[in-house]
């Protein structure tokens, strides 16, 4: 089975961001790493592909720079092969933009199954899996934990807010999983060496049949109109044991329906 996974390439949370001050949008310069969200969709689909007993994973990602760092992290997780869209027509790319490209990056692998995180770390919209689902004409369900491919059919564990729901439909299709389902593997060192020979198919936009209108600022549906500081976390509750700790503690988890 081939599997196509979304691989978004971010620059590194651990160092901090910025802002261009006239479009507000992230300053993605430099070392850019394998989103970990997307290290979850790596994992299931190496997962999925060892399982099926054959067939293999294609990394696609539309990145600046013609950035691979992030993707030699993923194909030396095990992946086979990348397809890397990089122009600089693309600055200024929106989610439905992103997804034009990733979507016809994605035809191009001819995948039986597409896998993509529900959302990504660096400043999402948790769109552009759907959007690349509609693009390619093909059923999407969203928030897997769980995939299993066979007959033609995939069949997911959608979590939903009470548990989950069984989903079933027929490949191909687009699957967003969410972080944690799946334990990533550290890629080995000899994973890190075999990862420095595995191709790399380098695109621009005129390469997918796109044309500059329809990616970057001039084909861009949302604007960064403004961008405000996130609200400071406040000081937690100390429960003080007189007796009754458990109960509180219990009508607080309740509260926020954990229990
Ligand atoms: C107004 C605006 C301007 C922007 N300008 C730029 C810019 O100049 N340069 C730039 O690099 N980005 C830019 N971006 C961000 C870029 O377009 C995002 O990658 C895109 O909007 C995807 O949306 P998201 O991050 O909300 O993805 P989400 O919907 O949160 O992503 C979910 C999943 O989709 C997949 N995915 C998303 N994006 C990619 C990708 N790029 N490659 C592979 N898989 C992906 C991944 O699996 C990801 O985990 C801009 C965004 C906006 C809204």
């Amino acid at each position: 089975m081939n599997v196509a996974v979304c691989v978004k390439q971010i620059p590194d949370p651990a160092a901090p961001g910025s802002l261009q001050p006239d479009t507000k949008n992230l300053v993605r310069e430099g070392k850019l790493i394998l989103d970990d969200s997307d290290s979850y969709g790596v994992e299931m689909s190496l997962q999925l592909a060892e399982r099926a007993g054959g067939g293999e994973v294609t990394l696609v990602s539309m990145a600046p720079h013609e950035e691979t760092s992030g993707l030699r992290t993923a194909l030396a997780m095990g992946a086979a092969k990348a397809i890397l869209v990089s122009d600089d027509v693309l600055a200024g790319t929106d989610a439905l933009g992103t997804a034009k490209v990733l979507a016809a990056a994605i035809k191009r692998a001819e995948p039986d199954l597409v896998v993509a995180a529900t959302e990504s770390t660096d400043g999402y919209t948790g769109t552009t899996p759907a959007q690349v689902a509609e693009l390619l004409g093909l059923p999407s369900v969203t928030f897997a934990k769980k995939i299993d491919v066979s007959d033609g059919k995939v069949r997911v564990e959608r979590q939903t807010e009470a548990g989950f729901d069984e989903v079933e439909c027929p490949l191909p299709a687009v699957v967003t999983v969410t972080a944690g389902v799946v334990e990533p593997r550290y890629p080995s060192f000899k994973g890190i060496m075999a990862a420095k020979g595995k191709p790399v198919e380098q695109l621009k936009v005129a390469d997918l049949g796109l044309t500059p209108d329809q990616v970057g600022v001039a084909g861009a549906r949302e604007e960064v109109f403004d961008v405000a500081a996130a609200e400071e976390r406040k000081a937690g509750e100390v429960v003080v044991d007189e007796g009754d700790a458990y109960e509180r503690i219990i009508a607080f988890l309740e509260q926020l329906k954990l229990l």
